[in-house]
């Protein structure tokens, strides 16, 4: 007689950027040796290739790809499945940036702290917004970067030679999702490649700042920590941003 089979149990989550609740189960013994492999390997790569298998084998419902959801959904899915497999608390080694506490003097020592995913929450800013107004009548729509854009994004976001302002160019014109004059809607996806970009073209410098202010202040996965140091005795403040922050 073959051994019964368990049943994970099924929850349910919200993501920012999905309509509906979605169904998920917590992750498994198998797929959390992968992630801890990957944590331990320590390749930002392979942690982020993991997560994404991760996510989409747990997460049950259908039509949701995790290379298509933006970064800060990706990660607080991965909250989710996370606190409801191994548990809301988790522990984190957390050290003086720079190895150089508050008063100056330097400590390479780490410190163990106790979070709880649960206080984990989205940062929203309030002046972002997915409908940006460029002139008195018209509107653009965006839509949000996955992951590996997001990636590119913040590797070229201040740089100015050449390519990579071209690059960044790609970047705000693959994000337009429609773009509303007056009454009428167009559906970039109705439009050739050459037409958008003749409109982003078009742009006053103002107008493209704006549209850049959509990427600059997406919702994000911001935790502040408190903790003294257990070698230096000396206080700190921390901001915990992204992926590894929370899982290594
Ligand atoms: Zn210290």
């Amino acid at each position: 007689m073959s051994l019964p089979k368990i049943d994970a149990p099924i929850f349910t989550m919200n993501l920012t950027s999905i309509k509906d609740p979605i169904k998920y189960r917590p992750f498994l013994v198998k797929e959390e040796k992968l992630l801890l492999m990957a944590m331990e390997g320590g390749e930002q790569a392979e942690i982020v290739t993991t997560s994404k298998q991760i996510i989409n084998n747990c997460i049950l419902s259908e039509n949701i790809n995790a290379e298509e959801l933006p970064l800060f959904d990706l990660q607080m899915a991965l909250l989710n499945i996370r606190s409801k497999s191994v548990g809301e608390v988790i522990e984190l080694m957390v050290g003086h940036p720079e190895q150089k506490n508050s008063n100056g003097e330097s400590c390479e020592k780490t410190t163990k702290i106790k979070v709880n995913l649960a206080d984990i929450k989205l940062t929203i800013n309030d002046k972002h917004s997915k409908h940006i107004q460029l002139t008195d009548t018209i509107t653009v729509e965006m839509k949000y970067p996955t992951m590996d854009v997001y990636n590119r994004l913040a590797d070229i976001e201040n740089a100015e030679d050449a390519s990579a302002v071209e690059e960044l160019f790609g970047i705000v014109t693959s994000c337009i999702d429609n773009i509303y004059s007056g009454d009428e809607i167009f559906d970039v996806n109705d439009h050739s490649k050459e037409e958008l970009s003749e409109f982003i073209n078009s742009l006053t410098s103002d107008q493209f700042e704006k549209l850049k202010t959509f990427f600059g202040t997406m919702p994000a996965l911001l935790h502040e920590i408190e903790y003294t140091c257990s070698t230096c005795k000396c206080h700190e403040k921390q901001i915990l941003n992204g992926l590894g922050d929370f899982f290594l």
